[in-house]
């Protein structure tokens, strides 16, 4: 549908107002990069007034995800509150939206942070997804029979608070059904969603930015690589059909305009055999999948979301270069973080270093990425994939740069 040009535009937010993020990650910290460039100034609340973020806030208010009263701190002088993740009490971002803008939004929050009301909105949008049930979690009976009509191999996934493949457990037959909820762990009665697991052919995922006049720009579809529930590395863009390609991007518009959301729509897929799409996941934010685009295309996610958030025009989506990104990802026990093998590395001139200055590595975290980019796909992996090999994250608290290193 057209804007309505007869509706007055509300004024868009120039800088340097200041904007104000929920959540001070690796998210936050590399929107604030963007932000920041373009003269915007930042506030930020997370629980840690040492968060990847504080490096670029002017402020970080120090509070949880469910402080009411940290939050309104934290907006004081701001024009827009955005968020870098969904795992945020909905009071809270109703709080705030009384007072100022929000965006994406809370309609988006709330449909995204509960897989069952996710995986119900896509559904009722006209767009595929994985044969489900809800279950309570307890429910051996409801399980059973869910198992009975889906058949295994499954995924039992919590409604809320899942993340990395946190909060969700793969029952590969019905033998595993019997463990299943002491494997996921939750609180009897809470709600779950169990779902067939899916025989996909690859995983992609669409950033797609929507303006404050409804006009949306979809990315390029990456596709993923997942270990453990952890994104490993992304391919930008996707080796896939142009066909495919177009209608993964058209999923992420259909659905960002039915959130009527402003700002970035994130829409992970599956793709099966006979270029079948599913969705698997929403995320109303910037993702780890679409990091590539700071070095390969012509606007960063980040640029864009900050563009969109504020009102302004939305930055062009060309891809310059193809790329891949592979994450950084800790091991081991918790310790404090020191990555060597940083100059080899970086060695290879087409390797990009992004490090998130968490004080502490453990296993599972996310610590940093590194984008290659080349002049095809698999070259650009290839690059990405041999500079991560020369990383690892040391025992001990020397600092040199690895044992090449070491005197
Ligand atoms: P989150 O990213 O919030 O941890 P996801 O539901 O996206 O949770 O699951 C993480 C990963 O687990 C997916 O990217 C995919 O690799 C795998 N996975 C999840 N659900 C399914 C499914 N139904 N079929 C196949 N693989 C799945
Ligand atoms: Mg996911």
């Amino acid at each position: 549908m057209p804007a309505d040009r007869s509706a007055p535009a509300p004024d868009p937010i120039l800088p340097p107002a200041t904007i104000g993020i929920l959540g001070g990650g690796q998210l936050g910290r590399m929107l604030g990069f963007a932000a920041r460039a373009m003269g915007y100034r930042i506030r930020v609340l997370d629980p840690d007034a040492g968060c990847p973020a504080a490096a670029i806030a002017d402020h970080v208010e120090v509070g949880s995800y469910r402080d009411v009263a940290a939050a309104l701190r934290m907006a004081h002088g701001c024009s827009v509150i955005t968020y870098e993740l969904e795992h945020i009490d909905a009071a809270l971002v109703e709080a705030l939206a009384e007072r100022l803008p929000v965006r994406p939004g809370l309609t988006p929050l709330k449909v995204t942070q509960d897989r069952l009301a996710e995986r119900r909105f896509v559904e009722d949008n006209g767009v595929p997804v994985a044969p489900w049930r809800e279950v309570a979690a307890g429910d051996d009976a409801s399980l059973a029979q869910a198992a009975a009509t889906l058949g295994t191999p499954l995924r039992l996934k919590a409604a809320f608070g899942g993340y990395d493949g946190r909060s969700q457990v793969r029952i590969a037959t019905r033998d595993g059904l019997a463990s299943a909820w002491s494997d996921l762990g939750r609180p009897q009665g809470e709600p779950t969603l169990v779902e067939q697991e899916l025989a996909f052919v690859s995983e992609l995922s669409v950033v797609c930015a929507r303006a404050l006049d409804g006009h949306t720009r979809p990315f390029p579809p990456a596709s993923n690589r997942h270990a453990h529930g952890i994104l490993a590395e992304s391919v930008f863009p996707a080796q896939v059909p142009a066909t495919v390609a177009a209608e993964a991007q058209a999923i992420a518009v259909h659905l960002a305009n039915a959130m009527d959301l402003v700002g970035l729509l994130t829409v992970e897929l599956f793709l099966l055999p006979g270029d079948r799409l599913v969705v698997n996941e929403l995320a109303p934010r910037v993702h780890n999948s679409g990091h590539a685009t700071i070095e390969a295309s012509a606007t960063s996610q980040f640029e864009q979301h900050i563009r969109a958030i504020c009102g302004l025009g939305l930055g062009s989506t060309e891809t310059l270069r193809p790329a891949a990104m592979v994450n950084l990802i800790g091991d081991g026990a918790r310790r404090p973080a020191r990555l060597r093998g940083i100059s080899a590395a970086t060695q290879d001139p087409a390797v990009h270093l992004h490090v998130y200055d968490k004080r502490e590595v453990f296993e599972g975290r996310k610590m940093g990425h590194l984008t290659a980019l080349g002049p095809d796909a698999a070259t650009a992996l290839a690059r990405a994939t041999a500079a991560q090999a020369r990383l690892r994250w040391a025992d001990d608290a020397s600092t040199a740069d690895g044992p090449e290193s070491a005197a």
